[in-house]
């Protein structure tokens, strides 16, 4: 069969990672008799440089066509100074909106290879970490009213967070689902003892969990949360997240992994068009020295194979694969021990590939 998938590769670390990832895809190919056709559009600061903008139409056009858009990062120092709506990050906020992406889906998972890169004592992590994080990606307070104006003390600031009933609904929906093909179990998190709108969310998120009698609800205020994550990470199954408490909450499970550079993310909308990326950054600190870890963009790649093409057993292949180069002691930098066989990233990228090849 013939896919066609946009590959954004972004800006520090991206064309890296996504390099290593587009190296898996083709050891599925070759596997598995597929043709992978890979447009290669700009975004980001790599946009901005060339065209201006952070997202050009053609970008848009370009994902549009394709089955499914994979992503390494935007974003750096060299455009940090830029107003805010030519920054390299506006041009990902925008093409989740332009591809009407609303869920972003973040799994966790700690490797038993990797309980020594967890920060957790061993006592927590025996117990084994599996989640899902679902954020929400297009409302709150990312998107709702914003600016500047005068205050009783002067000039400030403010942001505010916004959700229709609408929004909260298809993302509860869509983690219901997601609940169901697991451990039936949802934690949706909120602030309903201060936040108006997070009274609205607890309220629509009760209403959808009758259509879902199957599924265990419960709701807990993101402050213990965070906390709770750290005590015992075990108990959590699926995650419900406004956009912000989501984007703080996946970053903390993501170490609690071992390392942000292991976690991938999808963002989907109605339609089996998908966006998958490493939920970490565009790394400018380790960019260009082949030591980023791109197992994150890896599994994204899994992600997009199942959700955007049903190819189930192609991303089984990958995953195996991850978890036979991390039983024989690969470790990029940022999960390496000493005693690990250390591999730059390139490396990381061709021991999983060759996995793929050779794996029955
Ligand atoms: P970051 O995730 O890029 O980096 C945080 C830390 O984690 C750094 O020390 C980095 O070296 C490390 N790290 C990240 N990915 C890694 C990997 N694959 N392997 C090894 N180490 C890894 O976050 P930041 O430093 O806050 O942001 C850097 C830039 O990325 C900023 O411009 C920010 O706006 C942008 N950003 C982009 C996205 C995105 O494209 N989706 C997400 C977050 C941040």
């Amino acid at each position: 069969m013939e896919y066609k998938i946009a590959v954004l590769r972004g800006d520090g670390i991206g064309p890296e990672i996504v390099d290593a990832a587009v190296g898996c895809l083709d050891a599925v190919a070759r596997r598995f008799g597929h043709t992978f056709q890979y447009s290669y559009p700009l975004i980001g600061g790599a946009a901005i440089d060339t065209t201006g903008i952070p997202l050009p139409q053609e970008t848009i056009d370009a994902c549009r066509s394709a089955g499914a858009v994979l992503l390494g990062a935007v974003g750096g120092p060299k455009w940090d100074s830029l107003a805010g709506h030519v920054r390299p990050e506006k041009g990902l906020l925008s093409l989740r909106s332009a591809l009407g992406l609303y869920a972003n889906v973040r799994p966790a998972l700690l490797y038993d290879q990797l309980r020594s890169a967890s920060p957790l004592r061993r006592d927590i992590t025996q117990n084994g970490m599996n989640l899902v994080v679902v954020r929400e990606l297009t409302g709150g307070i990312y998107f709702g009213p914003r600016g500047y104006r005068e205050g009783k003390e002067g000039q400030e600031a403010f942001d505010t967070e916004v959700y229709s009933i609408a929004e909260i609904e298809r993302i509860a929906v869509i983690a219901f689902q997601i609940a169901m093909g697991r451990r039936k179990k949802i934690t949706s998190v909120d602030k309903a003892n201060v936040l108006e709108s997070s009274r609205l969310w607890r309220a629509t998120v009760n209403r959808i969990s009758q259509r879902y009698p199957e599924v265990t609800v419960e709701h807990m205020f993101v402050d213990n949360c965070a906390m709770q994550l750290v005590k015992d990470p075990s108990r959590f199954d699926v995650l419900l997240c406004p956009n912000m408490f989501g984007d703080i909450l996946s970053d903390e499970a993501a170490m609690l992994t071992g390392s942000i550079g292991l976690l991938p993310s999808s963002s989907l909308g109605g339609t089996k068009l998908g966006l998958y990326e490493p939920i970490h950054g565009s790394a400018p600190d380790i960019a260009g020295t082949d030591t980023a870890n791109p197992i994150a963009t890896i599994l994204a790649a899994a992600m997009m194979l199942s959700s955007s093409f049903d190819l189930l057993e192609e991303t089984v292949a990958i995953e195996k694969a991850v978890n036979a180069v991390l039983s024989k002691g690969y470790r990029t930098a940022d999960i390496y021990t000493p005693g690990d066989k250390k591999v730059s990233c390139s490396q990381m990228g061709e021991k999983i590939a060759l996995e793929i090849r050779k794996a029955k």
